[in-house]
């Protein structure tokens, strides 16, 4: 084994590597293992941007780093900042695709909304980023390097998968990711600061419930029957309700974490009170969940789709908290960049749209 002339394999991305495999896979090429934690140190101590960077390493193992374990081509193709201080990135990968990532900086907290898919195939009729269908999944080491460019705008505490795309529709490379960025050798953001949201894939749900890690979960509702939910979400009439409900209140009771439901309003369509009362009887059928109301955030291809007024907003509230459902009201962050909830989308990729 030596540092130079590895046996000729398919280049690995780095930042697809979860940081206990790396002195596998350096034997595996017949490259000395004990390089393992000094690779893991550059990569996630310095954060280098690229090979030539990591000076504590020789430079014939540069290069053949360079060969079998590139570090993903990414790069912020554009950037956009809205008053309220959220910056919305457009992260551009080799093959031209690009996904839209969010900085939502708070008091004590800087969050990162990451994106899973190039596109989202699931059709929520209210959510802009699938509303020209899904174009490919991200690899793992493309939603590391969504972090890993995030970083530069300062330290991100915590990750929401809440981004462009469906995570369970690609759930291996998201989980990979999300453990890498967790990983104490990797840039250790801890599990809990985490939150994966689905618009409710019941066997990703089943699945994280197995995984041995505390990742919070979000579940998109929406809607408190199955004839409303099934308009407007798709993935209702492939997991109804009544597989949807019994599944999350099997993962709070297996894993004793808590579910957070998404409950966007949206004016005259999900916003009466028969819907709060709806909602509230469905949400105390899962032990541990909790209600998420945002005020839906106006997207341009569905017009008719509106902004419900302060006084529905506190009304839902008034009639989860009377049920004793725990319940939060959400501001939506970075309207004027187009960075809210359901408004990320490829406008770079649509001749009359440009990216702003
Ligand atoms: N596919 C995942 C994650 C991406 S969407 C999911 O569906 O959960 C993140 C959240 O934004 C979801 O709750 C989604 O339903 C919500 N959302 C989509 N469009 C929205 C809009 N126009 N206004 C407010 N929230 C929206």
């Amino acid at each position: 084994m030596s540092d130079a002339a590895p046996a000729p394999a398919k280049p690995a991305p780095a930042w697809g590597i979860l940081p206990d495999e790396w002195k596998g896979i350096l034997a595996e090429r017949g490259l000395r293992p004990f390089r393992a934690d000094q690779i893991l140190q550059s990569l996630y101590r310095d954060y280098i941007g690229g090979w030539d960077e990591a000076t504590t390493l020789p430079k014939d193992f540069r290069e053949t780093l360079k060969k079998e374990f590139p570090l993903t081509p990414a790069t912020i193709a554009a950037t956009s900042e809205s008053g309220d201080g959220t910056k919305k990135l457009l992260v551009a990968f080799e093959d031209g695709n690009a996904v839209e990532t969010v900085l939502i900086q708070a008091t004590g907290r800087f969050t990162q909304c990451i994106s899973t898919q190039v596109g989202c195939a699931m059709g929520c009729v209210f959510c802009a980023s699938g509303a020209r269908g899904v174009v490919r999944s991200l690899k793992a080491d493309e939603i590391v390097a969504q972090y890993l460019l995030a970083r530069r705008f300062g330290d991100i505490t915590n990750i929401v998968v809440m981004g462009m795309g469906e995570p369970f529709a690609n759930y291996a490379e998201t989980m990979r990711a999300l453990r890498l960025i967790n990983a104490g050798k990797g840039p250790n953001l801890g599990a809990r600061h985490i939150t994966i949201s689905t618009c409710g894939v019941v066997p990703g749900i089943e699945k994280l419930a197995d995984e041995n890690i505390q990742f919070e979960l979000s579940v998109s509702l929406h809607a408190p029957n199955d004839e409303l939910r099934s308009r407007l979400m798709p993935v209702n009439r492939q997991w109804p309700l009544d597989e949807l409900i019994p599944a999350c209140a099997a993962y709070t009771k297996k894993t004793k974490r808590i579910i957070t439901f998404e409950y966007t309003v949206i004016e005259g369509v999900n916003d009466s009170r028969a819907c709060a009362d709806e909602l509230a009887r469905l949400v105390r059928r899962v032990p541990m969940a909790k209600v998420n109301l945002i005020p839906l955030s106006p997207v341009s291809h569905r017009p008719d789709f509106r902004t419900p007024d302060e006084r529905t907003m506190m009304m839902f509230l008034d009639v989860l908290m009377k049920a004793k459902v725990q319940t939060m009201l959400r501001r939506s962050r970075g309207k004027d960049a187009n960075a809210a909830c359901g408004q990320l989308r490829l406008r770079n990729l649509d001749g009359q749209e440009r990216h702003n």
